[in-house]
């Protein structure tokens, strides 16, 4: 198999204020504009920006009122994955919003409908999960909908496989360092409220400490066959 282009891939969840309840340990991952356009700065400089993607989770209102017209402003794209259960309820994205989103260039992927963790949900509920999100993205974006973002990062073969079954052709997960353009899984490093410039710049680069490669590797390879 020929290896594609090496990402480095941005994982972005809520910026500023949240405009809903978080769920528990959901606040690790919301960061302030302020430091989203530091961040966001340090990426539209880098000398490797064509190697950088963004990606934002979950569908929070930030994704349209803060994320979007920053990205603009430094001629950034970026794949926000929704969850569909969430559309028009209060701090998340409407149909509208999403719309919009499309409008500006960025493109949409699906990271589900409830937020459940996809490696522990039953067989149906997996199902439902991967089509009905599929299915209203679709109806809202209409285009194909054909990347997901794993929820939690939790995957294994099963739903590896049931992805591939329900069309989608990418699968952003968590594993962080870098990622192969033509791989079905796409690991990704989220940016946290407590990552510090040092550790951007170190994902910036596509730099993992050996030990967490080893980690990366063994955990990848262990989802991918159980
Ligand atoms: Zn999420």
């Amino acid at each position: 198999m020929t290896a594609g282009i090496k990402l480095r891939v941005l994982n972005f969840h809520g910026i500023g204020t949240p405009g809903r309840p978080l769920d528990p340990g959901e606040g690790d991952y919301w960061i302030s504009a302020d430091r989203f356009r530091s961040v966001l700065d340090r990426i539209a400089d880098h000398p490797q920006r064509d190697c950088l993607s963004l990606t934002f989770d979950d569908g929070n209102l930030s994704d349209l009122s803060i994320a979007a017209p920053e990205l603009e402003r430094r001629g950034l794209g970026a794949r926000f994955f929704v969850l569909t259960g969430r559309i028009g309820r209060s701090g998340s994205l409407g149909r509208g919003d999403i719309g919009s989103l499309i409008d500006g260039g960025m493109c949409i992927g699906s990271h589900g409908v409830a937020h459940r963790d996809w490696a522990g949900v039953s067989h149906g509920e997996l199902q439902e999960e991967l089509n009905q999100s599929k299915a209203v993205l679709e109806d809202i974006c209409g285009e194909p909908v054909r990347s997901a973002a794993i929820p939690f990062g939790r995957y294994n073969a099963g739903v590896l496989a049931a992805l591939r079954a329900a069309g989608y052709k990418e699968a952003y997960s968590s594993d962080g360092g870098v990622m192969d353009t033509t791989a079905f899984v796409r690991p990704r490093t989220s940016i946290r409220r407590d990552t510090t410039d040092e550790k951007v710049d170190r994902i910036l680069a596509g730099h993992l400490a050996p030990a967490r490669l080893l980690r990366r590797t063994v955990a990848m390879s262990v989802k991918r066959w159980f």
